[in-house]
């Protein structure tokens, strides 16, 4: 074995992959059961239907490389994902675009008129200068808007006061003053044809590659654990960073999610993928219906899957899903990087391993990155 790969989320995954085309033989570790990290989907036995089994993921980038790289292990369809707001018993389009405006004002104002309203609405903050989430939203959608759409649905999701959150966490949602109610804004988006499961195996197809799974690194009792292996040979690890030096510097705050999962007799629940929940009335915040990622697909139409997602901080075994992320996290985050410097033979990558929220493609273009600029340096 040349490299040991910790973790087979689309970071590790693509690491190995790399490593494995360039002749490097790796081993490629996971806890779980199956690989792919989070992105990993299989099909529900009664209804067939293909389950994102850690909720909805769906691909899109503007980078052609990535493109280029994902291409070679599958194709992808044409969906384009589309997302809803239920408030008050009144559904709505997001992301916020002129429909959710006029439909929330009860008007029929064209684009220019609708900047008007929504500017003299936002002029309480400055966007550019906004101190945290409810600033920068307050900025850019103005407050009536902002308290419908997005203070309580944050709060579920959260479970931190919008003051406290940073500011970057709204700026990934669009604000469009025309009809255009695609959520993503990249060039390329799609699902993978034959599912993501499919797709991610595919990734790990390669003679140089061995996989392991129901592996823990940090077991001491089977081979490759952390103890044994740190100073033997190049790793690249793609757990939580805390865990890795047994949480010296304290926990770092995660978020996970409870799926609570049901199957109906009806062929569709409710006429759209994902329908999200804006008062803090409903308890989830979301609920998904897999049947409509694949419109193309001839599922049965007498049963349907949904899932609905509730949104909490991670305690002890629970899976880690999002970083928190408030200004203490950040401070201990720096202290756990020191850290890392001091371990030169462990690369530290993906979402687990760097603290961040990274969408798919942002943890394969980072995994591309890593290979080419560091880990084929050992090796060179
Ligand atoms: P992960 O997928 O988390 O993989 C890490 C792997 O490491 C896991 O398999 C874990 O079991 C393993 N591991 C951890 N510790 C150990 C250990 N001690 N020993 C062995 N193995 C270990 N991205 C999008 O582009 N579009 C979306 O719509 C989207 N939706 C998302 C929805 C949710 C709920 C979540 C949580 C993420 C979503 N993402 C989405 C992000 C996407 O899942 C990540 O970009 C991707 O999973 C990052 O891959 P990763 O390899 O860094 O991490
Ligand atoms: N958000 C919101 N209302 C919504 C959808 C999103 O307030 O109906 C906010 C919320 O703070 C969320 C952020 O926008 O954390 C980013 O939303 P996104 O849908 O990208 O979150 P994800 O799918 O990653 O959970």
């Amino acid at each position: 074995m040349d490299l040991l790969v910790v973790g087979s989320g689309l970071f590790g995954l693509t690491l190995a992959e790399r490593a494995a085309v360039s002749g490097r033989k790796v081993v490629l570790i996971d806890r779980r059961d199956h690989i792919g990290g989070n992105a990993y989907s299989s099909s529900d036995p009664e209804t067939g239907i293909e389950i994102h089994r850690y909720g909805s993921h769906l691909f899109h980038t503007s980078n052609a490389s990535v493109w280029d790289y994902v291409n070679k292990f599958t194709s992808f369809t044409d969906y384009e994902h589309r997302v809803f707001s239920t408030f008050r018993g009144e559904v709505f389009p997001l992301p916020i675009n002129l429909g959710t405006i006029n439909q929330f004002f009860r008007s029929s104002m064209g684009p220019g008129e609708a900047r008007k309203l929504i500017a003299s609405q936002a002029k309480e903050f400055e966007s550019g200068t906004a101190r945290n989430l409810e600033e920068r939203a307050i900025s850019l959608i103005g407050r009536p808007l902002y308290e419908a759409f997005i203070r309580d649905y944050t709060a579920k999701q959260w479970q931190t006061s919008p003051e406290e959150l940073p500011a970057e966490i709204i700026s990934r949602l669009p604000v469009r003053y025309n009809y255009d109610n695609r959520y993503f804004n990249d060039t390329f988006e799609g699902l993978p044809t034959d599912g993501y499961g499919a797709w991610l195996e595919r990734m790990a197809d390669h003679k140089n590659i061995e996989v392991r799974l129901g592996v823990d690194f940090f077991d001491e009792d089977q081979p490759l654990n952390r103890k044994a292996v740190e100073e033997a040979l190049p790793i690249v690890y793609t757990g939580p960073l805390d865990r890795y030096f047994d949480y010296a510097e304290g926990r770092l705050s995660w978020r996970t999610l409870d799926f609570e999962s049901e199957v109906l007799d009806v062929g569709d629940f409710q006429g759209t993928s994902v329908m999200n929940y804006a008062d803090m009335a409903v308890p989830y915040t979301r609920i998904h219906e897999f049947r409509h990622f694949h419109p193309e697909r001839d599922y049965q139409r007498e049963k349907t899957f949904i899932t609905r997602e509730y949104s909490r901080f991670a305690e002890g075994v629970d899976e880690p899903y999002y970083p928190v992320n408030t200004a203490h996290d950040r401070e201990r985050l720096l202290k756990y990087r020191e850290l890392a410097n001091s371990v030169p033979s462990v690369f530290f990558g993906g979402r687990l391993g760097t603290y961040q929220y990274l969408d798919m493609h942002m943890a394969i273009a980072s995994a591309l990155s890593l290979w080419t600029n560091k880990v084929s340096e050992v090796f060179a």
